[in-house]
């Protein structure tokens, strides 16, 4: 079989270097939290494929739901002939949904294309109003709009612009580093009195949860000020939960701590627990407002995708995943917390749920630790942990295990964090 080195080099030569890639080593197999690679070294996953593995690698029960769907058929594309499994997952997720207004739902491939047609649905629906207001830090993924959208320059929108017009960020609250919730809803006020009035504005879209931006956790009067700004002025409210969705905060929808109800989620990654899929779900008066054949896609809402979908939402249904995920983010806090008397680092320890990270200064400063940070993560790589970093200054580490992770092996990786974040100083 081909060693690391050697794929590494074949993949240099044959992929272009935009498509950066964090491991050295290539794949071979995984089972739940643990992944091996092409010369039997065994890694834990803390990475779960950028939050997409909650329910774990290769989970049985999505696995059976797949492979009997692989049976049947695998594509014949929604617009042309449906299945029953698109409708049956859209009327569960209407039902668990937040918020009491009547739901519709709608399918895609990825969480980009989702956020994606949520603006177009918020488009026509207001008309065809021009502006959107994102965060900053924010991330909505790759494409032309959801990287206009997104609030972080390099690496994402470096050198690919120029992006659609009359897209605005505003501060997103963030206490560590000096923005107030107050702050952000000035900007925004701001914003309506000297870029665009706020008539002309048709999506509002945040991340309840910053994903990329740093586990940041949207306070829940931002939020609710957020709505009420919407509901004044007539625009669209959009939570972008495709990272935090599913059960990463220990509910179905991290929005459903916040006593709100957004007009449009949506929601990718651990939806699926591994297939590509995608979707969003919002108040029907507006998810009906475009035309019949103005959304859609080739292979929007894959037959084997939500196969998947529906198995999870089984076992999201069952509901210890929830629970779990809650019991394992508070033992990550309190381990950090405890540690903070021997790593000066530790700025801070949040999250909601098992969405927990730790941000890393440098001690007795309020200066991010970028380097450090990226030591941790060499170290705990060398030790057999796959962790990553994240935030606006590279010095966040956040945790995408599989929530189904075994108690062990769960330990076993804190310890090795644990003794990174020591041997990193
Ligand atoms: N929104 C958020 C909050 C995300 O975290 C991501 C991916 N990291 C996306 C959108 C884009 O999803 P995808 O990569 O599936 O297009």
């Amino acid at each position: 079989m081909a060693t690391n080195s050697d794929l590494q080099k074949r993949k240099d030569a044959a992929v272009p270097k935009g498509v950066g890639v964090l491991c050295k080593f290539f794949a071979d197999k995984a089972k739940n939290a643990e992944v091996w690679d092409v010369e039997g070294n065994r890694y834990i996953d803390f990475a779960g494929g950028i939050g997409v593995l909650n329910n774990g690698h290769l989970n049985p029960t999505v696995q059976a739901a797949v492979e009997a769907q692989l049976q049947r058929f695998t594509h014949t594309c929604f617009s042309i002939i449906p299945y029953e499994h698109y409708v049956r997952a859209a009327e569960r997720i209407n039902k668990l949904a937040p918020g009491p207004s009547p739901k519709k739902t709608a399918f895609f491939s990825t969480g980009a294309e989702a956020v994606e047609n949520a603006i177009k649905i918020a488009r026509f629906h207001t008309g065809g109003r021009p502006g959107i207001v994102a965060f900053a830090a924010s991330f909505h993924g790759r494409t032309n709009m959801t990287m206009a959208l997104t609030g972080k320059v390099a690496p994402y929108k470096l050198g690919f612009g120029p992006f659609p017009s009359d897209v605005y960020h505003v501060p997103y609250p963030n206490e560590l580093h000096g923005v107030s919730v107050q702050d952000s809803l000035d900007a925004l006020n701001t914003l309506f009195k000297t870029a665009i009035e706020p008539t002309r504005v048709g999506v509002l879209i945040l991340e309840i949860v910053q994903g990329e931006g740093g586990f940041n956790v949207a306070p829940k009067e931002f939020v609710q000020a957020l709505r009420k700004i919407c509901d004044q002025h007539g625009i669209v409210y959009v939570h972008d939960e495709v990272q935090s969705g599913f059960g990463r905060t220990g509910k179905l929808f991290a929005t459903e701590y916040y006593d709100v109800e957004p007009d449009i989620i949506a929601m990718a990654k651990s939806m699926g627990n591994g297939y590509p899929i995608s979707g969003i779900v919002g108040k029907a008066s507006i998810m009906d407002s475009p035309n019949a054949g103005g959304l859609g896609g080739t292979y929007a809402g894959s037959p084997v995708g939500l196969a998947a979908v529906n198995a999870v939402l089984d076992i999201m249904e069952e509901g210890g995943i929830l629970k779990r995920s809650c019991m394992l983010g508070d033992k990550f806090k309190a381990r950090m917390e405890a540690l903070k008397k021997d790593v000066p680092y530790i700025a801070q320890v949040r999250g909601l749920g098992s969405m927990v990270a730790v941000e890393l200064m440098k001690p007795g400063t309020k200066e991010a630790a970028p380097e450090y940070t990226k030591k941790v993560q060499e170290i705990a790589m060398s030790k057999g942990l796959l962790i990553l970093t994240c935030g606006t200054y590279y010095n966040v580490i956040r945790n995408l295990y599989p929530i189904t992770i075994e108690d062990k092996t769960f330990e076993e990786a804190m310890s090795i964090l644990e003794s990174a974040m020591k041997e990193a100083m």
